[in-house]
């Protein structure tokens, strides 16, 4: 098929993390609202989307690449019952975007089988595929997926003590949802990189990534889940048991400033007000004499209310957002294609035309889509155009779940403020600073992993590995 997707809904952004869910309950569709749950992560991942469900007897795996409404129908959903289940949107950061590699992730065992849905990046995929010999896996998740069948079938009679045996082996990022046939397992690994919440919906216990997903279903958010704890879940509710050893915590801070939902709560706190917060942090380390402050839609958009709030340079929509331009959408040519960013925004010129304008948006990561929206905002008559960005530069690649690319593709990655400012053809350029960052989370820098910001990493890295290593190993 001759077909092009545009590469990325939300612009010039990493590719996000994947999302993860779980249910289970006394006489629910644990698909259905599996599915519900999954819209509300689809944020997290627009390649692939997948439920697998119990009905006590049989686990069933249903996934296909597209969005969550692409992937499930009504039909779909009725040949899928049970009162367990677990879900995943995926944006792939190791293995191709594939259906082979989308998930959850089905393991085959004499009794039935295992299905796992995986949020990060294993940071010991090579060593862990060395472990389990030759495989046709091509993804670290398949390689986990692989290691707890494994001591399932070496004599582990439940899923809860083959995690036990098999986790400890895993290094770098994994939040995972894992289930038989009758139990829902969910795991933070012991620096929890990435979230994980538990939440209740009657009788039934919902694990998802983000607490906009328990809010779409109505249940309540009892707490997050602890990093290297493991929440097991069958029908006497809930205990905890944390197989792993003791590891200081680094909760993405990338989480806060673009990957979360803004209606999510991390840390006590929504996205939202943090995000706000590093805006108005924003004004008092970066004010500028200018006529209106304007968002980049959507990710600017609270920082931007922040940044106004406190410099008195008044908030003003100048960038109006396509908001049905996604994957699905099929370019009709390559003289289109290269017009890029004016297919998802365009600049107002009766708004902007003749102003002082300051730009506000969350991160700058390759650098391409922002220089074309300066340009744009200038095209459409701005006088000035002053960039505030409410993070750091973003000069190092993540290893735990995010797909920056290499370190060649980041604007930041060997260049200072002034390159980036003359890159981008801006009057001025401010980054938020990391401690402001920290700061506007309520938390502790040591809590956070900040990597791609500081270059301080704090697992190994492993150096030589790429998302698609498993499917070049011979
Ligand atoms: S390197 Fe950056 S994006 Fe990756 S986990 Fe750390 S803070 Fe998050």
């Amino acid at each position: 098929m001759n077909e092009h997707y545009i590469s990325d809904p939300d612009l010039d952004r990493p590719g996000e993390a994947c999302g993860v869910f779980g249910i289970i309950g006394p006489d629910i569709d644990a698909a259905r609202l599996t599915y519900f749950g999954l819209f509300a992560l689809q944020h997290r991942g627009q390649e692939s989307a997948g439920i697998a469900v119990s009905d006590r007897d049989n686990l069933t795996v249903y996934k296909d690449l597209g969005l969550v409404a692409q992937v499930f129908d009504e039909s779909i959903l009725a040949g899928l019952p049970g009162g367990l289940a677990i879900g995943h949107t995926r944006y792939s950061t190791t293995g191709s975007n594939s259906w082979e590699n989308s998930q959850p992730v089905f393991r085959h065992l004499d009794t039935n089988g295992i299905a796992l849905a995986h949020n990060g990046n294993l940071t010991n995929t090579s060593a862990l595929a060395e472990m389990l010999g030759p495989l046709a896996a091509t993804t670290d998740s398949e390689l986990m997926t692989e290691a707890i069948g494994r001591a399932m079938q070496e004599g582990t009679v439940t899923l809860e003590d083959a995690l036990v045996v098999a986790l400890p082996s895993f290094e770098g990022a994994f939040t995972l949802t894992v289930m038989d046939t009758s139990t829902l397992v969910g795991v933070r690994d012991p620096r929890g990189f990435r979230p994980l919440c538990l939440g209740r919906l009657q009788d039934s216990w919902v694990l998802a990534s983000e607490t906009a997903a328990l809010d779409i279903l109505g249940a309540e958010f009892i707490r997050q889940v602890a990093p290297g704890e493991m929440v097991i879940i069958d029908h006497e509710g809930p205990r905890s048991r944390f197989p792993f050893d003791e590891e200081d915590t680094h909760l993405c801070i990338f989480e806060f400033v673009y990957f979360a939902r803004p209606d999510s709560t991390l840390l006590g706190e929504t996205i939202q007000t943090t995000r706000r917060e590093m805006g108005r942090r924003l004004a008092i380390q970066a004010p500028v004499a200018a006529d209106i402050t304007v968002p980049v839609p959507e990710s600017g958009i609270p920082a931007a209310q922040g940044f106004a709030e406190v410099s008195g340079v008044p908030y003003t929509d100048g960038l109006v957002k396509n908001r049905y331009v996604g994957r699905t959408f099929i370019e009709p040519a390559q003289a289109i294609r290269e017009r890029g960013i004016r297919m998802k925004l365009n600049a107002m010129p009766g708004v902007v035309g003749g102003k002082r304008v300051v730009l506000v948006d969350d991160s700058i990561v390759r650098g391409s889509t922002t220089k074309q929206l300066v340009a744009m905002v200038r095209e459409a008559g701005a006088t000035e155009v002053h960039l505030r960005i409410s993070s750091p530069p973003y000069r190092w690649p993540c290893f735990y779940g995010m797909d920056t690319g290499d370190r060649s593709t980041l604007l930041a990655a060997d260049r200072d403020v002034v390159d980036i400012a003359s890159e981008l053809d801006v009057d001025t350029l401010v980054y938020l600073d990391l401690e402001n960052l920290i700061q506007a989370t309520g938390s502790h820098a040591d809590a956070f992993c900040t990597a791609c910001l500081s270059g301080s990493y704090p697992t190994e890295v492993p150096v030589t590995d790429n998302k698609f290593l498993l499917e070049r190993l011979p």
